[in-house]
């Protein structure tokens, strides 16, 4: 493992727009669960696996019912929104936030909602799965802070008379465009993308390293589209393979935790930049 903490370090100081992108693994350190790793939330319980698919029909249709579940005393999102905004960034979070302040880190694309990469510091990040400390209209777009907006008529409407939602991206919602088309220039751009802490199994986000790796996104039956990049490095750091490790989209998996991997990689950039 130190020879591929060496050779990611080597691979970011030699690289000119490296991007991170982020998963619900690296937040665990922070003492928030993910979803699918060993003791993931749903690993360890199926119904709420199933309750989370339900959500956004549940808004679409009902949206007051929607928001009592997620905002309510009773509702279980309520609970676990409380608990993710007690957390602190932890190691891993800093470390990518020292590469950005480095100038060697230029974008970091999270799946998380936890808003932990902001609280560290990062000032490029993209919530392609939104964020809990933000609310978004459903009709224009348009996104307020939570502290901006009264809950005390339910559902929230938007000024221009929309319906508010958490800015949350929920099973079966589509990512909401901007965001989406950012990330997807992000990793068409890159010349270095690492990937910490995720399965790597939900979609569209995990057509990012394809695109990264082949300039263009999964067709149906899994084929990709244009020729595999050598120029790009695709780096992974997470706590078991993943299928961008088995299917070989990737060059390397460096296998440990982020908290623990990432700070290494800092350790060695700095030794290699003498600084
Ligand atoms: P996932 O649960 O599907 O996968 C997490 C991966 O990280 C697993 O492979 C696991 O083995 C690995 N992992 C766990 N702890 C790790 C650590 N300390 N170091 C390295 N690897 C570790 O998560 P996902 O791929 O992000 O997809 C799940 C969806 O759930 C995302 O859309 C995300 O929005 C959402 N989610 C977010 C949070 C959060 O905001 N913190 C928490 C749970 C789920």
């Amino acid at each position: 493992m130190e020879g591929l903490i060496k050779q990611a370090a080597r691979d970011l100081v030699e690289s000119k727009h490296a991007i991170a992108l982020t998963g619900a693994g690296m937040s665990t350190e922070s003492g928030i669960p993910d979803f699918r790793g060993p003791k993931g939330i749903w690993t360890t319980n199926k119904k709420a696996e199933a309750e989370a698919y339900k959500m956004y029909e549940l808004f679409l249709k009902e949206p007051k019912t929607y928001w009592v579940e997620i905002s309510g005393s009773q509702g279980t999102y309520r609970k676990f929104y409380e608990e993710i905004r007690k957390a602190k960034p932890n190691p891993g979070h800093h470390a990518l936030a020292e590469l950005e302040r480095r100038g060697i880190l230029k974008c970091v694309i999270t799946q998380n909602i936890d808003g932990l990469h902001i609280k560290a510091g990062n000032k490029k990040v993209l919530e392609y799965h939104g964020s809990i400390y933000k609310l978004r209209c459903i009709s224009c777009g348009s996104r307020f802070g939570i502290e901006e907006v009264s809950l005390d008529e339910l559902p929230p409407l938007c000024k221009c008379g929309g319906v508010l939602k958490y800015d949350v991206v929920h099973f079966k919602e589509p990512i909401p465009l901007d965001v989406r088309e950012e990330s997807e220039r992000e990793a068409l751009r890159c010349d270095l993308m690492v990937i910490c802490g995720t399965s790597a199994v939900v979609y569209p986000f995990a057509d990012l390293p394809i695109m990264a790796r082949f300039g263009s996104g999964r067709l149906p039956l899994g084929l990709y589209v244009t020729g595999h990049k050598t120029n790009v490095k695709i780096i992974e750091v997470n706590a078991e393979p993943t299928p961008l490790t088995q299917e070989g989209v990737s060059d390397y998996l460096i296998q440990g935790k982020t908290g623990e991997v990432l700070p290494k990689i800092v350790e060695e950039v700095k030794k290699a930049r003498k600084i």
